[in-house]
């Protein structure tokens, strides 16, 4: 199976040219797989999910683990996403998640989150990972005045319902302690909440699970999975990888290729990141842009941007629907001019980078942790874009799943099953062209 997109977006062997490839190394750290092994544990993709799950079972668990990746460590989303950690993993109103899940399951889903927000930071103190973590709430900005009452109500629901730290800012408040603009109607912020430099993150990592006795070889994908006698061989280029478990830890690259039972179950989005030079000091406060927070433009089709440590510009939002580097391009120039419309005394900054990765999006519209019936496979995926909160945490309950006998977790149950497959999954990019259609339309 090819992907859903364009062959550029799944061009493994490329680096990404994105802003954090310049902060850190990623050059040569790791191998590539070039002989046969056996391992107990085998993890196919080496982001949050499957790192973090990896170094749990090492380290907590003694678990002979492997980890492949078909990038290098420091491809894949985990690696290229804008580093908010922010809170909930779901593409849901609460209204609504009280309506399916009904209130006591949506407040532990709520505390399992603010966990995983809690656990990723943890994982920074405990490891020392120097990752520009910054900032200390998230705020959610009203782009119309209308939005702003839909504001205050989050506000309020969240601390009510879910004990949750928040504060409301008129426009002008806000004009004076985040930024001004054209779509600032007001905000309100929640903690916990924080941002980081998301590779230097997964590097450390990385380098904690390599220390704990983790193998872990990079440009090394996973071609063919085959079971035999209760094992499983795994194809990598010439060689193969005999297992007793594997780890599905690839999220939304994805490919419908390797698990018959979990094909056809997300629909990876394209999102979209560029980044500004490093503005001036006068360009700073044309906008008093006065706050390292993450922020989120509350649009039905989201914006989200933050203030770098440098002093450049994030400004991220949904990506095209091709995935071809020429697509990548043109969208970053649309994007380029929502900025400068938001930010209209910046109309003169240049753009120094642009990127894209992929979001894994499922029917459930929460992520998904567990094991497959009748299988020794195990996965974790369709954070909904929320993955600096909930990959980390996800990836060592997964861990945890392993481990135990047990056919669940003590977890909400919003991350417990599988999402329904797409109804005729080629229409997949249909669907969302609808979705985005739209929401586009109820923005303007
Ligand atoms: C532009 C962008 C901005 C984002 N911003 C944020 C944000 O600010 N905050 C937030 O919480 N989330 C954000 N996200 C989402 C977040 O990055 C993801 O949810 C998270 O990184 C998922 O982690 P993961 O480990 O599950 O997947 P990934 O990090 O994507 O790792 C999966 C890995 O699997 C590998 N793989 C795939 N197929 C194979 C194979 N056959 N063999 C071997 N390896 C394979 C891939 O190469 C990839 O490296 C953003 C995503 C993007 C793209």
């Amino acid at each position: 199976m090819a992907g859903l997109y364009h062959p550029d977006i799944y061009k493994f062997e490329k680096p990404i040219n994105s802003y954090w490839e310049t902060t850190a190394d990623t050059k040569n750290q790791y191998n590539k797989l070039k002989e046969d092994i056996h391992t107990n544990i085998l993890v196919i993709g080496g982001g949050y999910t499957g790192i973090s799950c990896a170094l749990s079972l090492s380290k907590k668990y003694n678990e002979e683990v492997v980890i492949v990746e078909a990038g290098h460590i420091g491809w894949g989303s985990s690696a290229r996403n804008a580093g908010f950690c922010c809170i909930p993993p779901a593409k849901m109103s609460v209204s609504k998640m009280f309506k399916k899940y009904g209130k006591e399951e949506t407040k532990k889903f709520f505390q399992n989150t603010i966990e995983g927000s809690n656990f990723t930071k943890d994982l920074i103190s405990e490891y020392n990972i120097d990752c520009d973590l910054t900032g200390n709430c998230n705020y959610e900005v009203a782009p119309h005045p209308d939005y702003f009452q839909s504001i205050k109500k989050e506000a309020d629901v969240y601390k009510k319902e879910f004990g949750i730290e928040t504060e409301i800012y008129s426009q002008s408040e806000f004009n004076e302690i985040g930024h001004t603009g054209e779509e600032q109607f007001g905000a309100f912020s929640y903690k916990p909440g924080f941002a980081i430099n998301p590779l230097k993150f997964l590097l450390g990592l990385a380098k904690e699970a390599k220390k704990s006795g983790v193998k872990i070889y990079q440009k090394s994908k996973v071609s063919k999975i085959e079971k035999k006698n209760g094992k499983y061989n795994i194809i990598i280029n010439e060689n193969k990888i005999t297992s007793n478990k594997i780890v599905m830890a690839t999220n939304g690259f994805y490919r419908d290729d390797l698990f018959p039972k979990l094909n056809n179950r997300i629909l990876p989005v394209i999102s979209n990141i560029i980044i500004t030079k490093p503005l001036t000091n006068d360009q700073i406060m044309a906008h008093n842009f006065v706050t390292h927070n993450p922020i989120l433009n509350n649009r039905n089709l989201l914006f989200y941007y933050r203030l770098l440590k440098d002093n450049r510009f994030l400004f991220g939002a949904r990506g095209d629907l091709v995935g071809s580097e020429e697509s990548s391009l043109i969208k970053s120039k649309k994007m380029e001019q929502q900025m400068k419309k938001v930010f209209p005394e910046w109309n003169n900054v240049e753009i120094d980078y642009h990127w894209r990765g992929l979001v894994a999006v499922t029917t459930k519209f929460t992520p998904s942790i567990g094991k497959l019936d009748d299988d020794e496979i195990y996965y974790s995926f369709g954070y909904q874009a929320n993955g600096v909160n909930t990959a980390p945490w996800s990836g060592s309950k997964l861990a945890n799943l392993i481990v135990s006998n047990s056919k669940e977790l003590n977890i909400s149950k919003f991350y417990q099953g599988l999402p329904k497959k797409f109804p005729f999954p080629k229409l997949r990019l249909f669907y969302l062209k609808m979705y985005l259609a739209y929401h586009s339309l109820r923005d303007k």
